[in-house]
């Protein structure tokens, strides 16, 4: 189950498992569904939509044995200007959302003694950036949560880890200002935006068997930048 599975880097991922042969659901709000997977509705800051996206996909799939926790927002400005419905509508979705979906998930893994979390999280979360704190607090407490979850599931064969993307070809990152995508290639050694199949690739190596032993790890797919940090 890819949450924010319509489009962006959460199609790329989902096409990638359904690649590697599993039965692939992803969420959406209500935008045009992608072909060929099977499409739920959910909006993860919606509790009830949440119960209801994961009853269909059970009934449809069984239960969930990949939930890859994707779907993001940003509403980027200054601290300064920022209310609290800015901040806590962040957290609601990149955070919260997320605590949300595994929750529900973790049940049927723990069953199953087998299971694969995965959260997108953003090569921000390190680094900060101005205009982002809300977007890079979210971000960097998925990886605490990540890390708590590696700890409470390690024993009962679920790992829980991170992918940190860096700027991705996406409609996220296309609404960003000439500026700031100058100073994004100029700190990427590499120079150069990744596309949404690059976060995939990550996705589907920590997803798969030969990952059975990397829990708690924070994988950057950020073409160096935020490097080290
Ligand atoms: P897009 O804006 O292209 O897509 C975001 C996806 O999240 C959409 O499917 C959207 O659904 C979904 N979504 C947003 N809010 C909710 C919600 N409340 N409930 C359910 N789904 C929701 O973003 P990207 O593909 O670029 O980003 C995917 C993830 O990768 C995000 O977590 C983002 O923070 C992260 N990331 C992206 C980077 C980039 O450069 N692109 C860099 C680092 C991290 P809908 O279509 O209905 O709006």
């Amino acid at each position: 189950m890819v949450t924010g599975g319509n489009r962006g880097i959460g199609l790329a991922i989902a096409r990638a498992l359904a690649d590697e042969g599993h039965r692939v659901a992803v969420t959406h709000r209500g935008g045009p569904p992608p072909e060929g997977l099977l499409a739920v509705r959910c909006d993860v800051t919606e509790p009830a939509t949440v119960e209801s996206a994961f009853a269909e996909v059970e009934r449809e799939f069984g239960p969930v044995e990949i939930l890859v926790s994707n779907a993001g927002i940003t509403r980027d400005m200054l601290v300064l200007e920022m209310e609290d419905k800015d901040f806590h509508e962040v957290l609601e979705t990149n955070l919260v959302g997320a605590f949300r979906m595994a929750r529900r998930a973790l049940p049927g893994m723990l069953r199953a003694r087998w299971g694969r979390l995965v959260f997108v999280s953003s090569a921000i979360a390190a680094v900060g950036g101005p205009g982002q704190a809300s977007y890079a607090a979210s971000k960097a407490a998925l990886t605490g949560f990540a890390r708590s979850l590696a700890w409470e599931l390690g024993r009962r064969g679920i790992t829980a880890n991170v992918v940190a993307p860096g700027p991705i070809e996406t409609d996220m990152s296309a609404a960003v200002s000439e500026a700031r995508r100058d100073w994004a290639m100029q700190t990427t050694p590499l120079g150069r935006m990744g596309r949404p199949g690059d976060v995939a690739s990550a996705v589907r190596f920590l997803t798969g068997e030969e990952a059975h032993y990397i829990t708690g790890a924070v994988l950057p797919v950020s073409g160096g930048f935020g490097m080290g940090a």
